[in-house]
């Protein structure tokens, strides 16, 4: 693979781009799309229109504090592409959100939605704030407020939002019951990742660890190889991360190391993750860490990465992979159970090294298709069994997961580039066909 170069977006310096690119998270985020656009040869008319969002909106949101003062905090929402469906995507709280981070994430998105063929477009939300300083209270009320700014854009048939970093279940909750009050009629598509009492789905908690699962089954099986023996490490042990220990583990592989921000344990012999889970989840484990589970060796997130293994889950936060350490990953395969995990220049150094590498669109999409079955069993008013929701996901990610890899091996390019060239080819169908309104 060549090195990705970061291009004008827009194709040409005459388009006059409405945001800045440089230096920001969305201008790195078009390093991996733009690879797969030169593989395929994209029309600079079609790539200007992919490389600009629909719609970013910005809003205030004034709420009442618990000690009687206003706050006033800004939250977005970006619909980046309706081609082909509903803008989809989750809510961020956290001190860091920008408009330009909430524009990545909608980009993202869009294609992972698409290589994962569910009818989606892409969107994403998100409010600058720092959700662990507020109370429950203040939570709900920023919650309805910023869901009641936003409303004439969000729907079932409009844009479907889901939790992020910072939001969860009761956060959804909250705004389906505000959408429903403003609408005067019960609305459960409008959100997905809800708790299953307002209409979740079974199967959504696990669906993003047991998508991990799932295409590392599809990747061992396509190489030949069996997952009993095989190690695993695992960088972070939130949702993603204890989920796919515990599945793999289950299916007979030897987790030798886990991690979460505060510390990493390593046992060559394997760590017992059920154990592991209980011990974190226990109520006399305040900080909720993986810090004094016994069995095990402390070792840092920074060597956690190098152990030796056959494979490694990154799933925790992004840059983990980068061109300073990439020379000492040991894994012959890397799961991206985390957005954004690896650098371009990292993912090149792996790519020269004959490591694979299954991309957070397509190792990370269980998340989305379970909203998607969400999505449709809030729209039947009919929820199907755990066994159903399971057995759908295993069928949509196999499928798709041989699409994109028989696209990596007729061209001769990485999983990653293969699967933006899937998702671009399905976007790009859908508009074509649509035809352009301009
Ligand atoms: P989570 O908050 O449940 O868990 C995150 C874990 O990472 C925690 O164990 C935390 O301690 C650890 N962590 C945080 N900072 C770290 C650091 N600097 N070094 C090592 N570990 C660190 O989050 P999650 O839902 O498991 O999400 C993890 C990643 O997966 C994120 O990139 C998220 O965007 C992505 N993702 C999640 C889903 C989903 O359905 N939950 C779907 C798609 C993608």
């Amino acid at each position: 693979m060549s090195t990705p170069t970061r291009n004008s977006p827009s194709g040409t310096a005459s388009a006059g781009p409405r945001i800045a690119h440089d230096a920001s998270v969305f201008g790195e985020a078009i390093d991996f799309f733009n690879e797969a656009a030169a593989n395929l040869d994209l029309d600079p008319n079609i790539k200007r229109i992919l490389l600009h969002p629909s719609r970013q909106v910005i809003i205030s949101i004034p709420f009442l504090r618990d000690n009687g003062n206003f706050d006033v905090y800004t939250g977005y929402r970006v619909q980046y592409s309706f081609a082909r469906g509903p803008a989809k995507g989750g809510i961020r709280y956290h001190p860091d959100v920008t408009l330009d981070e909430v524009t990545a994430l909608a980009f993202w998105m869009t294609w992972k939605c698409a290589v994962v063929d569910l009818p989606f477009g892409g969107g994403k939300g998100g409010v600058t704030c720092d959700p662990r300083a507020l109370s429950k209270g203040e939570l709900e009320r920023l919650t309805r407020r910023y869901a009641a700014e936003i409303i004439e854009l969000i729907g079932p048939d409009k844009d479907v939002p889901a939790p992020d970093v910072g939001t969860n279940a009761q956060t959804m909750a909250w705004i389906m019951d505000t959408v429903s009050m403003h609408n005067r009629a019960h609305t459960p598509g409008v959100v997905t990742g809800k708790p299953l009492v307002v209409g979740g789905s079974r199967g959504r908690v696990e669906a993003t660890g047991r998508g991990v699962m799932i295409c590392i089954l599809a990747a061992l099986e396509k190489m030949g190889r069996a997952l009993a023996g095989q190690r695993i490490v695992v960088q972070g042990f939130g949702n993603v991360g204890s989920i796919s220990a515990k599945l793999l583990m289950e299916h007979g592989a030897v987790v030798v190391g886990i991690s979460d921000q505060f510390i990493g344990l390593n046992n060559p012999k394997g760590i017992n993750v059920e154990a592991a889970i209980a011990y974190v989840a226990s109520p006399q484990n305040e900080k909720h860490s993986l810090e004094g589970f016994p069995g095990a060796e402390p070792v840092s997130n920074e060597a956690l990465l190098e152990l030796p293994c056959d494979i490694l889950i990154p799933a925790a936060i992004e840059n983990q992979l980068t061109a300073d350490n990439a020379s000492r990953i040991k894994a012959q395969l890397i799961v991206e159970g985390a957005n954004g995990p690896t650098t371009p220049a990292a993912d090149g150094l792996f790519s020269q090294a004959g490591i694979t590498v299954i991309p957070d669109i397509l190792a990370n999409a269980g998340g989305v298709t379970v909203s998607y079955f969400e999505w449709a069993q809030d729209r039947m008013g009919y929820y199907w069994r755990e066994n159903e929701v399971n057995q759908k996901l295993e069928e949509v990610l196999r499928e798709n997961f041989d699409a994109v890899w028989d696209v990596a091996r007729e061209r001769n390019v990485t999983l990653r580039t293969a699967a933006y060239m899937v998702a671009i080819r399905r976007v790009v169908d859908s508009l074509m066909t649509r035809g352009i309104y301009a």
